[in-house]
């Protein structure tokens, strides 16, 4: 069903990743780009220009409390660095307005508890961007293996990671960015882990190396980890900012699939028992805008969730697999 009108979007963060969301919204058939929120005033005129923003709908980090009384906007998408995204939340929440905020939700769990709480005390949804759980091979699988196509689950190998450039970004500076690759990228293999099984894990192991202790002083650069969930299934999961790696591949009694690459913009590209995968391709954002707005302006709702509760649910065991590191592995000689 379509929604009688378009959601209405303003972005916060005119970053590398919001510069992506805000062209792949052009080609949304439900959602529009209506405003900006940002601490760099020379990319006003840009994006005013490219997206026909008006000046009431241009905000600063300072400003956002004024939205309370713009009737133009519906949500604000906040694409900041990790760790601004709870201050950022709040401040959307408290201006009365719907959130989608990036993965990761947060740096903490508690930081993403608190923004549940201000969502729900100011009556707003807030959505997580999963831009995943709109696409077609990723939907495909998980489909399947509800469907009882693969029989009982009972391994997933799973990986994700790049090798990261500039030594001087947020990324690698533990104060914004909460953490390294695996809140950065491990984060999909977690979140790929808990949507194939429906499960939550009873138990987490983490292993954790760094070649170069340098770029990487504050945050984490590889990351293996271990989840074993209530059926018997266990997940096996690498991530890095130094390995250019990407893989999906689950095992049932009866069936397996994998998708290869299984995280990136795609295209995806996967196998089954059956055969190969013969999904639409998609851009991933266009979809998820689609999507999303469908959830805000109709109270649609999507299985794996997209809500405040489905991060908090990775944040806990982000947390708990740092907890694992800290508490370290047997050394040997
Ligand atoms: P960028 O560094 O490219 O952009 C971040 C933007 O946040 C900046 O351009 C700036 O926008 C704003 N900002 C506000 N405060 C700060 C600060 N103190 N330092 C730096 N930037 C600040 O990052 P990305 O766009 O790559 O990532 C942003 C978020 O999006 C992250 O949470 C990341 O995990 C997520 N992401 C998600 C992806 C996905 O596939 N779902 C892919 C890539 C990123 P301005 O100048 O307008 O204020």
């Amino acid at each position: 069903q379509q929604p009688a009108r378009k959601l209405r979007v303003a972005i916060m963060g005119l970053g590398s990743y919001g510069t992506r969301v805000a062209k792949a919204m052009k080609d949304c058939q439900s959602a529009e780009l209506v405003g900006i929120v940002t601490g760099s005033p020379e990319k006003i005129p840009v994006w005013k220009k490219e997206y026909n923003i008006p000046d009431k709908n241009v905000y600063n980090y300072e400003t956002v409390g004024q939205m309370k009384n713009n009737p133009d906007i519906d949500v604000v998408y906040v694409i900041t660095p990790n760790s601004l995204h709870a201050k950022h939340v709040m401040q959307v929440a408290a201006a009365g307005k719907h959130v989608i905020c990036e993965k990761p939700m947060a740096d903490t769990a508690a930081n993403a508890r608190k923004m549940i709480a201000a969502c729900e005390k100011a009556g707003v949804k807030l959505l997580i961007g999963y831009r995943l759980h709109f696409e077609p091979y990723t939907r495909k699988v998980i489909e399947m293996i509800q469907a009882g196509e693969m029989g009982k689950l009972n391994y997933i190998d799973n990986y994700q990671g790049f090798k990261i450039g500039d030594p001087t970004q947020w990324r690698l500076k533990k104060s914004l960015a909460g953490g390294g690759a695996l809140m950065d990228v491990g984060i999909y293999c977690l979140n790929a882990a808990r949507y194939l099984s429906n499960e939550e894990p009873i138990w987490v192991t983490a292993q954790e190396t760094k070649t170069d202790p340098v770029k990487f002083a504050e945050v984490d650069e590889t990351i293996q980890f271990q989840l074993g969930f209530p059926s018997g299934l266990v997940a096996s999961c690498a991530t890095s900012y130094n390995i250019r790696f990407e893989r999906l591949y689950a095992q049932g009694d009866k069936g397996f699939a994998e998708l290869s690459p299984a995280y990136g913009y795609g295209p995806i590209k996967g196998r089954t028992h059956k055969g190969p995968l013969d999904e639409p391709v998609v851009t991933h954002q266009t979809a998820q805008m689609d999507g999303m707005a469908d959830i805000i302006l109709n109270n649609k709702t999507i299985d794996p969730p997209v809500d405040g509760q489905e991060g908090l649910k990775d944040m806990i065991v982000l947390d708990a697999i740092y907890e694992s590191i800290r508490k370290g592995s047997a050394k040997m000689k």
